[in-house]
């Protein structure tokens, strides 16, 4: 590993000189990742991880929960194409998954265990950072036993303790709002109505927050919560939005293929995450 600097080290005292020893490269791009609320025959968010190119998915029927002891159950679903990530729009009523969609919340990701999501996916266990602009900080996925007879695609999305973990604050209660179009599913439906024909937005789910527009973020309106606390509560830092990750490049637009597939509807019969 480094053979390659030999010569350069070879020819230096670190000790003597402030001249770096090593030090590895930057990956020029974090893998993205998209939350999308789908009200399909059941409410669910549609949380998909860029790996290996395809979008790894996970239904989450209640979404994520800031607070550290709340554990969510994630069913895990077929791989989605990397372009649905720019998806907002109908899914026509009759097809698989048919209902509204909107980009619930965007960015990056970076695994901290293990080292290949692969490996962590194959083993059940995920843990990384995720810089978005509603989800921040340290998050797992781990998968469970399921019920008997389930199809083992049962796992919990969790959040670890660090300085974004929050129990005060429902995250899905105080930013419901598409970071693409800034309307709730219910505005978009009306917006929609109750037509047959596919809307798809034209404008590409930026992973950039300066692009974001007038979507607030979570750090504003955890800002506004704490101001509103302040009586009571000692004001802390607000999380920083992290514009220094956000890739260059935004998500291509949707293809026409991106349009198909989506996770089932949760089987009324789900059994309840255990705390
Ligand atoms: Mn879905």
């Amino acid at each position: 590993m480094s053979d390659l600097l030999e010569k350069y080290r070879s020819m230096r005292d670190f000790g003597a000189t402030p001249e770096p020893s090593g030090g590895k490269p930057k990956k020029s791009r974090l893998p993205i990742f998209v939350i999308q609320k789908h009200a399909a025959t059941r409410l669910h968010y549609d949380f998909r991880l860029e790996v290996e190119g395809v979008l790894k998915s996970w239904a989450i029927p209640k979404g994520p929960s800031y607070d550290p002891t709340v554990k969510r159950l994630a069913m895990m679903t077929e791989d989605h194409p990397y372009d649905y990530a720019s998806f907002e729009g109908v899914i026509p009523a009759g097809n698989y998954g048919g209902g509204n969609v909107i980009i619930w919340d965007n960015g990056t990701w970076e695994l901290t265990e293990p080292d290949d999501p692969v490996e962590g996916i194959k083993s059940g266990k995920l843990a990384f950072r995720m810089y978005g602009k509603k989800m921040f900080g340290e998050w797992a996925l781990v998968r469970i036993k399921g019920r008997p007879g389930s199809k083992g695609n049962e796992w919990l999305l969790l959040k670890h303790r660090d300085e974004f973990a929050n129990p005060d604050v429902d995250v899905t209660e105080v930013a419901p709002r598409s970071i693409i179009s800034d309307m709730t599913l219910e505005e978009f439906g009306a917006a929609i109505g109750t037509s047959k024909r596919t809307w798809q937005s034209n404008r590409p789910a930026s992973t950039s927050p300066s692009s974001a527009g007038h979507a607030p973020t979570l750090a504003s309106r955890l800002e506004a919560e704490k101001a509103k606390k302040s009586t009571r509560k000692r004001p802390s830092a607000s999380p920083p939005t992290r514009s220094d990750r956000a890739p260059k490049k935004a998500a291509s637009a949707p293809s026409r293929s991106s349009r198909a597939g989506s996770p089932p509807a949760v089987p009324p019969t789900r059994r309840r995450p255990p705390r």
